[in-house]
C-alpha cells in the first residue's frame, strides 16, 4: 500500500491508472477506522483494479463550536488497518494542501441540503460536497461507496453527481452496528460508559418504529413519537426525529410511499445519528 500526502501527487497516480485502463474505487472518510468503514473497504475491493481510501477531516464541514478539533485521530491503526483490507493508496493530505490560501469555491447542493442534519449544521453538506467533489477530481474513481447510516449525505452526493454530471457511480453499504444495535460511528469513543448504554435508543426506537409500520401504522406523527417515548428515557437530548420522503427528503405525513425516519440525539457533547428506510 502507497501512502499519498499532496492532491497533485494523488491526481498524476490516478491519471496514470486511467491511462491504463483500470478500474479505480474510492472509499472516503474521516479515519478513526471502525467496521462500517472496512465493510465499504470491502465492497469496493470485489469491484476494482485499484482500490484508493481517503482519510481526511475535512475542516469546512464543521461549524463553529462543533467538534473539529477533538475528532478522533489515529494515522498509524488506519494505516494497518487500510493495508490489511488490500486498500492500494491512501490517500492522507493536510488541510493546507486540500484548501490553499484563498480558496473561494464551494458545492452546494440545495435542495436536500437545508433539513435533518442541515438544519442544525448549516454549513455542513456546503463542506460535505465541496471536500468530495475536490476528492473525486484527485481519485478519479469509476465508483464510491458511501454509507448508509449517514443517509442525508448519501442522497445529497448521489443528487450532486447526477445535477453535476460527475462521471462516477455512487455505491451505497448498508449500516454496521455494534452487537446491541448501536450504529458504528467514530465518535462513540466519546461516550461515558453509562451514555454507550442509553445509546441503544437510537436503535431500539427505529426498531419499534419500524414493527408499528409493519403491523400496517402509517402516521408519521405516532412513528415519531413512539421514537420519542424511547429516547426520552434516557438522558440524551433529541435534536430532531423525522419521517420524510426517501428521495426528497420532505416531512410527510401520511406513509404513502418508501421513507426515511431518521433521528439525531446527543448525549452530553455527541451528536449520533441513525436512521432506517419504511416501505422499500
Ligand atoms: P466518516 O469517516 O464518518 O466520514 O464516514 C466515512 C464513510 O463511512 C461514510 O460513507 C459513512 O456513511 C460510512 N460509515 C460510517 N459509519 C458507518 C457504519 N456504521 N456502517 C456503514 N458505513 C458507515
Amino acid at each position: 500500500m502507497k501512502i499519498i500526502r499532496t492532491p497533485r501527487e494523488m491526481q498524476q497516480a490516478a491519471q496514470a491508472l486511467r491511462r491504463a485502463g483500470k478500474t479505480i474505487g474510492f472509499v472516503p472518510t474521516m479515519g478513526f477506522l471502525h467496521e462500517g468503514h472496512l465493510s465499504l473497504i470491502r465492497i469496493a475491493r470485489e469491484r476494482a483494479d485499484v482500490l484508493v481510501a481517503s482519510i481526511f477531516v475535512n475542516p469546512t464541514q464543521f461549524g463553529p463550536g462543533e467538534d473539529l478539533d477533538a475528532y478522533p485521530r489515529d494515522f498509524e491503526r488506519d494505516e494497518r488497518l487500510c493495508c490489511e483490507e488490500g486498500v492500494d493508496l491512501l490517500f492522507y493530505p493536510t488541510p493546507e494542501t486540500m484548501y490553499l490560501e484563498g480558496h473561494s469555491t464551494w458545492v452546494e447542493e440545495e435542495a436536500l441540503s437545508g433539513m435533518l442534519c442541515g438544519a442544525a449544521r448549516p454549513v455542513h453538506f456546503r463542506g460535505v460536497c465541496t471536500v468530495v467533489t475536490k476528492l473525486l477530481n484527485l481519485v478519479l474513481p469509476d465508483f464510491m461507496v458511501l454509507g448508509e447510516k449517514d443517509a442525508q449525505q448519501l442522497r445529497v452526493l448521489r443528487r450532486m453527481v447526477r445535477n453535476l454530471n460527475i462521471p462516477v457511480d455512487v455505491v451505497s453499504g448498508p449500516t454496521v452496528r455494534e452487537a446491541d444495535g448501536l450504529a458504528m460511528s467514530s465518535r462513540n469513543k466519546y461516550l461515558s460508559p453509562e451514555e454507550r448504554k442509553e445509546a441503544i435508543c437510537l436503535f431500539q426506537g427505529l426498531g419499534k418504529a419500524k414493527e408499528q409500520f409493519s403491523a400496517g401504522e402509517r402516521s408519521a406523527d405516532v412513528l415519531t413519537a413512539s421514537v420519542r417515548d424511547v429516547i426520552e428515557k434516557t438522558s440524551g437530548t433529541i435534536d430532531y426525529i423525522e419521517v420524510v420522503d426517501d428521495e426528497n427528503l420532505q416531512r410527510i405525513k401520511v406513509l404513502e410511499k418508501p421513507a426515511l425516519i431518521a433521528l439525531a440525539v446527543k448525549f452530553s457533547g455527541v451528536r449520533l445519528i441513525d436512521n432506517a428506510v419504511l416501505g422499500k
